[in-house]
């Protein structure tokens, strides 16, 4: 929990360490020279991974929307200004862009209710809204009233089956749905959207067994539970914080006991001190593998190990040896495409791969199945001819055409 949370000189490289260091024992550095030394670190350590800025922002009349992505059809992320804080600054965190450059053109965010609205209105492929931050959880009840209303009150876009809010809020201020002020606020409005007919779910970051223990925790899961929302987990496999299979596998059990779906075990992404927190891909599947044994079939909800990619979420499904030689079985969660989903692939097996980008297809193949179409999109997209890599200009039905690398081990 304590490097969950506190910064560890190692998450620097080196180079950057040295660097920083440096400039803080020259006297003369003044705060405003070491905050640009820190922005200039921080650029260095691909502050928006997966091609978030290029390929997920969509557009609107012709114009990117800001505070929006949409990667995945059925799915729509929604950055509500007031949102962008968090209960926890976790030291792997994947967002954390959104807290270190507060103002500059880094940021995701919105205040715009009706351009949100109009957005959800105007794609019928959009089942879900995800609120994410940041932590929209940091918000007054009254204003998330105001962000969701639209989204489930009358004249709400009747395709929107799902409404997401992604918090850390339950293992870090579970007193949000317990004691804070406005915490029966809280309550009612999750009510009233369950009630309007839409399902409500809260994506839930816990991490560790330990986060989920506190009498607090439980009692506030108790809670929203009681409004008829779902909660699903999901969290990052982090070195030092969660390797090991019987920290997964206690999360889980307890989670399951409480009513908390286990969603997803995600790889931790190629951004921030990533070298510091990541786990070797085969050492994750080890981890997912062995927790996962230990579950009754009840709590078998779980996905992972997954990786958010530029492409899509790519799960390691197992690894296999044919003709003596080892492989990584994938297989796409979610995709830009969603016919890519429907194929298993291999990749050649690496025992020090950790992310998604370094791995090479099998058999020689230059390629993954998926990257001709894949550029292309990106093509149209630095052309201008899209700004958005997403897979709803892709529902004419386009076929998977290339084969490098493709298994078809399951279809
Ligand atoms: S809870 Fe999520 S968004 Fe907030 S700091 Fe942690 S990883 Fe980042």
């Amino acid at each position: 929990m304590f490097k969950l949370s506190v910064p560890q000189p190692n998450m620097l490289d080196r180079n950057h360490l040295d660097y920083i260091l440096a400039a803080m024992k020259r006297p003369e550095t003044s705060r405003v020279e070491m905050r640009k030394i820190s922005e200039l670190v921080r650029t260095r350590m691909n502050p928006h991974p997966a091609g978030q800025k290029e390929e997920n922002v969509p557009q609107l009349d012709g114009k990117p929307v800001s505070g929006l992505q949409h990667k995945y059809r059925e799915t729509v992320l929604f950055f509500p200004s007031e949102g962008q804080y968090c209960h926890a600054y976790c030291t792997y965190c994947f967002r954390w862009a959104q807290f270190t450059s507060v103002g500059s053109e880094q940021v995701f965010k919105s205040s715009n209710r009706d351009v949100l609205l109009r957005y959800v209105q105007q794609h019928p492929m959009v089942s879900d809204v995800l609120v994410t931050g940041g932590d929209p959880m940091v918000m007054p009840a009254s204003t998330l009233r105001h962000y969701l209303e639209p989204l489930f009150g009358p004249g709400s876009p009747p395709h929107l089956d799902t409404i997401r809010i992604g918090t850390k809020s339950l293992a870090w201020w579970p007193y949000r749905f317990v004691h804070d002020p406005d915490a029966a606020d809280i309550l009612r409005l999750f009510s009233e959207i369950t009630a309007s007919g839409k399902h409500l779910t809260i994506q839930a970051h816990f991490s560790h067994p330990r986060e989920v223990e506190h009498p607090v925790t439980q009692e506030a899961i108790r809670l929203i539970r009681m409004t008829g929302a779902q909660i699903r987990s999901q969290a990052p496999l982090i070195k030092h914080v969660n390797d090991q299979p019987k920290t997964w596998a206690s999360m889980w059990k307890l989670q399951s006991r409480l009513g908390v779906i286990p969603y997803y075990m995600f790889v931790e992404r190629d951004t921030g001190a990533r070298d510091f927190f990541s786990v070797p891909l085969t050492r994750a599947l080890d981890i997912f593998s062995s927790a996962y044994s230990q579950l009754p079939g009840t709590a078998r909800t779980v996905r992972g190990p997954s990786m958010s990619a530029s492409p899509g979420k790519v799960c390691v499904l197992g690894e296999t040896t044919i003709n003596d030689r080892r492989y990584f079985v994938l297989k796409f969660l979610q995709s830009r495409n969603p016919e890519w989903s429907q194929k298993v692939f291999l990749a050649e097996f690496d025992p020090n791969a950790s992310w998604f980008d370094d791995l090479k297809p099998a058999f020689g193949a230059k390629e993954f199945f998926f990257n001709e179409q894949y550029q292309q999109q990106k093509l149209n997209v630095d052309g201008g001819s899209s700004g958005q890599l997403c897979d709803v200009d892709w529902l004419a039905g386009k076929g998977v055409t290339s084969d490098s690398g493709q298994v078809d081990l399951s279809m």
